[in-house]
């Protein structure tokens, strides 16, 4: 491949190993009981993976955009779940590392690079993701401790009880005081006040939590307070690209796995003395269309991860097009792989489903594709 090379090749085999003999073994345990892989993360911590997207001073040598992409790619074959706990962090963590605050580099950005623990972002309330501007968690300040004094309460947080610490979304008590009518407040799990909801049961991604979070008076440090900014559609546009990048090559991985195996089972799945593979040869046609819209999604990512590296900033519309078209070829792959698998497609214990079933939430977690799609439209010129 264009983006391949010597070092690039390695880090292939050294991820696809990596899920190969850590990832693979723990999908059904992740199946039945939606368990956190800590101790996968953990090992992609060590094998540098995290440290891909970190800056050097806390332990990565980041951001390399392609390297990464490679990597996620590989572990997106086996499972886009532990592609994606991996852009996860990233997206909690990009505004952690603008900060360049030694103490939460340290505690918090320095551990997270060795996969020694994840953290959650937690902005998303029952008034609607997006709507910024009527969600209801916010914070007041105490006058006589100085601390901050965090109270409502969220949806959908990723990693919610297997997070050690939480970012979460305030609405600041006065914009002007505060520069700006949003701030980020980092909470570590063990703050009073601090309680995890509901777990969901969700049609995928089994293995990544997502629940409520509940923050009841909790009080932190005034330092606590990281980053505080006026957030409309404009922050989301420019901010969210490299996440839809990222999660877009982790999209393509998945589309491969399955694939792979559905094109595996054709070619050893016997119809009298040949398999159907040779012996249809519609059949052959499936897999060419299927091919060519992974390559199609190849070339856009790794496209958009180039520029990435090259610092282009033109490549906003394209990154967020990898996660729209990647959440819609990775689905349509994995509902055609059903297909071409006959009835062993839909038995949960041959892999193949798990695929369709994680596809279906691409299109929604980190914005609904609609939202994307207005946001696209309103930069129209
Ligand atoms: C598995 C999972 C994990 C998640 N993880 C996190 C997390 O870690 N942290 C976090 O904060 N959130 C998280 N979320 C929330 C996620 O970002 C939202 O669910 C998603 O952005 C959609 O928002 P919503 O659910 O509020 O839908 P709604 O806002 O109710 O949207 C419903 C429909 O309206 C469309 N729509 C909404 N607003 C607009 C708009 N402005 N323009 C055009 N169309 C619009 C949407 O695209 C969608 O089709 C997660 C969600 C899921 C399902």
């Amino acid at each position: 491949m264009w983006y391949m090379n010597e070092e690039r090749e390695m880090l292939q085999s050294m991820a696809r190993e990596l899920a190969e003999t850590e990832v693979r073994p723990f999908i059904n345990t992740m199946e039945e009981t939606s368990a956190f892989p800590h101790e996968i993360m953990k090992k992609i911590g060590e094998a540098g993976i995290l440290g891909l997207f970190l800056p050097e001073e806390v332990g990565g040598c980041g951001p390399r955009w392609v390297d990464l992409g490679v990597c996620l790619e590989e572990l997106g074959k086996e499972s886009f779940v532990i592609a994606n706990a991996v852009c996860s962090q990233y997206a909690g963590t990009s505004l952690l590392t603008m900060l360049g605050n030694e103490k939460v580099n340290k505690e918090v950005l320095e551990p997270i690079c060795r996969g020694d623990f994840v953290m959650a972002t937690s902005q998303c309330e029952p008034a609607g993701q997006t709507r910024l501007h009527d969600h209801k968690t916010r914070f007041t300040v105490d006058p006589e401790t100085n601390e901050i004094v965090l109270n409502g309460g969220k949806i959908f947080t990723t990693n919610a009880g297997a997070a050690e610490y939480y970012l979460v979304c305030a609405k600041t008590p006065d914009p002007e005081q505060f520069g700006g009518e949003f701030g980020y407040i980092l909470v570590h799990k063990d703050t009073p006040g601090l309680t995890v909801g509901h777990i969901e049961h969700k049609i995928g991604w089994n293995g990544s939590s997502t629940g409520q979070m509940f923050y009841n008076n909790v009080r932190v440090p005034m330092e606590n307070l990281l980053l505080v900014m006026d957030m409309d559609e404009e922050t989301t546009y420019y901010g969210g690209g490299n996440i839809g990048a990222l999660m877009g090559v982790s999209m393509l991985g998945a589309a491969e796995g399955v694939y792979e195996k559905t094109l595996a089972n054709a070619r050893s799945r016997m119809h009298g003395d040949a398999s159907i593979f040779d012996s249809y040869q519609a059949m052959r046609h499936s897999f060419a269309e299927l091919k060519m819209e992974i390559e199609l999604l190849r070339g856009l990512a790794y496209g958009v991860l180039e520029g990435l590296d090259n610092g282009d900033a033109d490549v906003i519309e394209q990154a967020w097009a990898v996660k729209v078209k990647g959440a819609r070829i990775f689905e349509h792959v994995a509902s055609e792989c059903i297909v071409l698998n006959g009835g062993n497609g839909v038995i949960r214990e041959n892999g193949i489903e798990r695929y369709l079933r994680d596809a279906k939430l691409c299109s929604i977690g980190c914005f609904a594709l609609p939202h994307i799609t207005e946001m696209i439209a309103n930069h129209l010129e």
